[in-house]
């Protein structure tokens, strides 16, 4: 473990983990100095939860690390080396082109996280780019990772937000900022392929056509040198499976282990119509986490081949595609780790393909369950499945809001009058009909209504109300619409009279259909 020992009593931020893996897996890179930064928001509820002192994070001293100008001070910052598969397309030196790892905060629990500047400078991994931010870019991830956190679903956080007094040339001038994100690893499938691609010297992983789940290994290449991939899975597993650690089949269990939480992450980000936009190798957590929210966005009417992104034009990140991509995302990582299962290759395809085939399961598991909660059904049964499949086919056909839908579902199920749900719809006979089965299957126990109250949010950060917040920031320098916004969708599930407006979808005027890996 490497200290740091020019860190003063007060810098929390004094670890530096990272350096404990193999050299190539980052480069020494200090952020760029900002000309008046600004704090704009501090997460002390966050901080509060984590047991860490949040008066270091509102010091001066603190503005001058988080902004790249104390650099005295910065934990000896690095940015990372992954690679990684964009679109199905194989880059092989992708990295932190604007981020710098400050190091890890130790929790009151004894828990390491992370803390990473984003926006803040180039690094040696920025191909072109200034290694800046928008402060538009940093006030949609500082929400929406805050509302997945409120959603209880498993995502980096924001600890801070700060303007940096510079201005950013996009396709017109805007203001500069930096999130202070936090993450309990910032490891991604792309920096497992980044280990393997140095091991064997050679860039052998192609891209290749979504369809092929098939597990690819170029015979042709030497046998590959495994110490990098192996020295990265042994870090991997100490810092954050350590329940691995004594298995003889520790590297599979990890895939394993991987495989589980990105399958029920994706459920869970199904189940409230999140859509991730950009599931690429690079942005896929080891641990798990929601990372990389460029062109995310949660749907509005449901709609299952919904995509918002506007440069997903095949359509390969839409809701209903996520499984899918998750289960190539993971067979890519199993390419990384096939010399680590096995010294006989066909024995170590054939333990990795044994493992892969549990993702599709593991993640219809978690849906099916997590469907069935929203519904208010205590356990799935073919009658229940019929029905379920049938409302969604309604609601689809009639393009019915996907979170008024449940909300008003659960609204029904504690007492309210069945008109709210039926004129969501515009055939009311066959909503009547299909409400009338859902009254007779649902359970009615205060368990199960509580338990259908807490899988259906009232309030998700939808995409014109995010734009809103946005727009006054960048605009007006109001930031009040952006923190009544964090207020509300840090506690999704109750809302106060005073905010139901942030519970409408959009009207056309608003509406959001594309969005764009903010930079
Ligand atoms: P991201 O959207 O953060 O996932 O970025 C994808 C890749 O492009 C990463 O390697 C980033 O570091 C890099 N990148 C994105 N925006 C910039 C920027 N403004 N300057 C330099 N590199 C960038
Ligand atoms: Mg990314």
């Amino acid at each position: 473990m490497n200290t740091n020992p020019s860190a003063t009593i007060n810098n929390p931020i004094c670890f530096q983990h990272y350096r404990d893996l193999p050299a190539e897996m980052f480069a020494e890179s200090m952020p760029a100095p900002s000309a008046a930064p600004s704090l704009i928001e501090l997460n002390t509820n966050l901080l509060d939860q984590l047991g860490i002192d949040s008066s270091w994070f509102g010091s001066q001293q603190a503005l001058s690390v988080l902004s790249g100008n104390s650099i005295n001070e910065a934990n000896h910052p690095i940015a990372m080396a992954y690679s990684g598969h964009q679109f199905g397309n194989w880059s092989a030196v992708l990295g932190d082109g604007r981020a710098h790892m400050l190091g890890q905060v130790k929790t009151a629990e004894g828990r390491y996280i992370d803390l990473q500047l984003k926006g803040s400078g180039r690094t040696q991994f920025s191909r072109g780019g200034d290694g800046r931010a928008t402060l538009g870019s940093v006030i949609r991830e500082y929400l929406l990772s805050e509302a997945m956190a409120g959603l209880g679903i498993s995502t980096t956080r924001s600890i801070a937000m700060l303007t940096t007094g510079d201005s950013v040339a996009r396709e017109q001038l805007n203001p500069g900022a930096i999130l202070v994100r936090s993450a309990e690893s910032h490891l991604r499938v792309g920096s497992f392929q980044f280990a393997r691609s140095q091991s064997i010297q050679t860039q052998s992983i192609q891209a290749e056509s979504i369809q092929a789940q098939s597990i690819q290994e170029d015979s042709a290449q030497p046998p590959a040198t495994i110490d990098g991939v192996k020295a990265l899975a042994d870090f991997t597993i100490v810092r954050h499976f350590p329940e691995l650690e004594q298995s003889s089949s520790k590297y599979l269990d990890l895939l394993s282990a991987v495989g589980k939480r990105q399958a029920s992450l994706i459920a869970e980000w199904m189940l409230v119509g999140f859509i991730h936009g950009v599931m690429n190798t690079d942005n896929v957590s080891i641990t798990g986490e929601t990372i990389d929210f460029g062109p995310c966005a949660f749907m509005d009417e449901y709609n299952p081949q919904k995509v918002f992104s506007s440069i997903d034009v095949q359509g390969r990140y839409a809701w209903d595609q996520q499984p899918t991509i998750g289960q190539w995302n993971l067979t890519r990582l199993a390419e990384t780790l096939l010399p680590l299962f096995d010294d006989n290759e066909e024995k170590s395809v054939e333990m990795a393909q044994q493992r892969l085939a549990e993702f599709i399961p593991q993640f219809q598991q978690s849906f099916q369950a997590g469907l069935m909660r929203k519904f208010g059904f205590t356990e799935g049964s073919d009658q229940t499945r019929q029905l379920t499949t049938e409302m969604l086919a309604a609601m689809e056909a009639d393009g019915v809001d996907f979170t008024v839908f449940f909300n008003n579902l659960t609204r029904v199920a504690e007492g309210e009058s069945e008109p709210v749900l039926i004129n969501l719809f515009n055939d009311a006979e066959v909503a009547s009909s299909l409400i009338e089965q859902w009254q007779a299957l649902r359970a009615k126990d205060s368990d199960s209504l509580l338990s259908m109250r807490q899988a259906n949010p009232a309030v998700i950060a939808r995409n014109h109300q995010v734009q809103f917040a946005i727009d006054a920031a960048v605009e007006d320098n109001d930031f009040l619409p952006f923190k009544r916004l964090c207020r509300v969708l840090a506690n999704p599930y109750q809302i106060d009279p005073a905010d139901h407006e942030l519970m409408a979808p959009p009207k056309s005027e608003q509406r959001v259909t594309r969005t764009f890996c903010g930079t």
